[in-house]
């Protein structure tokens, strides 16, 4: 028996309805990139699950409840109340979104020169790293690489590349070990409890710090829940807890599984970093009870670290990427298996196989997609992936457009709206033009590159 969505809709907002006309001249002047088109020209906007989410009615009266003191607010409390409860780490210090975290953990646990061992990078985590000296170490296991692998759990580390970098470079040298619960740039995918139990021994072996990047955690809960053997009776909460038992603490983007639009903090449970991250947070956030969000912004957080991890909700949440991807996969369309917990990625290099990586297949797709229906989704391949220092492109494995769905914003049939659209392209996938870039800045060139289209080749066959 199907069931509906666990909440009710209490205010609602029009979506701005294009035509194709319209879409056309917006893509044109937003030089094919996604990231230029204004949300005004955009329909379902699938470009990021980050501070996109939609709040409860309990988030936004607590916001009316916001203690503004600059000091010792009361809004504070309950953020480490929260946190305790839900996470059952002690201390906490607020920071402005997820990087402020990354910001000061790097700072105080990386000595110039250390190694950072990590279930696959994330962008903002490693340049954070390489900023306080240290060099990021991908201890993933491999199967996080293909797209096609079908291993349950394809965030896990792999335990015997972790030893070998302890036994290549000694224990003293790594700075901790950082492991992402769920892996974002893996597609969304999984860490087992069993793996995190393995990681925790062998960093009591050798004395290594366990630090998690928990910005997903609460889907990461509903795949052991789902997935691992002795875990299907167990609610999500009380595996997150038994998940962060093994840490020593972790670094929160608020904007993903804390259900707000603004916010981040760490949190864990040693005395000494916590003295050393609120002597940090005074100087680049803001003061140790706030750092650099308002009352009201700590008081909605609390609120939905509580949500995140609702049963309910997660398989809501879960169930809806699945729905969407599911659709995809039985028209046909190549998308990453298994479908992750908060987007489906269109594997772009199988869907324009007619194009080589150099005419820029994903950045192509997102574009075609967008003119095709005003769905806003994002390249993650050649264009994102950027150049080496030597100057020539990167060519990275995988070819991605990546349709992010935000929490409790969209309905199911905003899905079935996406899936039709992308089966519509799918059948005329022959006809849609590699790009080139007309603009190009030196960095991070993904959000702000410029491109125009390729002749179209009819093909033959
Ligand atoms: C979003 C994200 C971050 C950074 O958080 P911000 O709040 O955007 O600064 C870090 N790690 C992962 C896995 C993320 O998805």
């Amino acid at each position: 028996m199907r069931t509906g969505e666990p909440f009710r809709i209490k205010m609602v907002e029009p979506l701005p309805i294009t035509t194709r006309a319209q879409r056309e001249e917006a893509i044109a002047a937003a030089g094919y990139n996604t990231f230029l088109l204004p949300s005004g020209v955009v329909g379902i906007d699938l470009l990021t699950d980050s501070g996109t989410t939609a709040m409860s009615d309990r988030q936004w009266s607590a916001m009316m409840l916001g203690d503004e003191a600059y000091a010792g607010a009361r809004s504070f409390d309950h953020l480490v109340t929260a946190v305790q409860d839900t996470y059952g780490f002690p201390y906490v210090v607020p920071t402005h979104q997820g990087r402020g975290a990354e910001h000061l953990i790097s700072r105080i646990l990386i000595s110039p020169g250390q190694y950072v061992p990590g279930n696959m990078y994330f962008t903002t985590t490693r340049a954070h790293q390489e900023l306080a000296g240290g060099t990021f170490v991908d201890v993933v296991i491999d199967e996080a690489h293909d797209p096609a692998a079908l291993h349950p759990f394809k965030g896990n580390v792999d335990i015997a590349k972790f030893e070998r970098l302890i036994a290549d470079v000694g224990a003293d040298q790594i700075a901790y070990i950082n492991v992402a619960l769920t892996v974002n740039l893996a597609g969304g995918q999984p860490v087992s409890m069993a793996n995190l139990r393995a990681v925790r021994e062998v960093c009591d072996r050798h004395g290594i710090l366990m630090w998690s990047d928990a910005t997903r955690l609460a889907e990461n809960a509903f795949f052991i829940q789902e997935r691992e053997p002795g875990y299907a009776e167990t609610s999500c909460a009380d595996i997150v807890r038994e998940m962060l038992s093994h840490f020593d603490g972790l670094t929160m983007s608020g904007k993903k599984d804390a259900m707000v639009n603004i916010g981040g903090f760490l949190a864990m449970r040693s005395a000494d970093i916590l003295t050393k991250a609120r002597e940090l947070v005074v100087l680049f956030e803001g003061m140790p009870t706030y750092g650099g969000l308002a009352g009201r912004d700590l008081e909605a957080m609390a609120v939905g670290l509580r949500e995140a991890v609702d049963d309910h909700y997660l398989a809501n949440r879960i169930g809806q990427v699945r729905y969407l991807g599911e659709q995809l996969a039985e028209a046909g369309v190549p998308i990453v298996q298994p479908i992750g917990g908060h987007a489906v990625f269109l594997d772009a290099a199988a869907f324009l196989a007619h194009l080589s990586q150099d005419d820029l297949p994903a950045q192509a797709l997102a574009a075609a997609l967008y003119v095709e229906s005003g769905v806003r989704s994002m390249e993650r391949g050649i264009v994102s992936a950027g150049r080496n220092p030597d100057g020539t492109n990167r060519h990275p494995k995988l070819e991605l457009v990546r349709l992010t769905i935000p929490r409790r914003v969209y309905t199911d049939r905003h899905m079935d709206a996406v899936a039709d659209a992308v089966i519509e392209l799918w059948h005329r996938r022959h006809r849609i033009p590699g790009l080139r870039f007309t603009y190009e800045p030196s960095t991070l060139r993904f959000f702000t590159s410029r491109f125009e289209p390729l002749p179209v080749t009819v093909p033959t066959h």
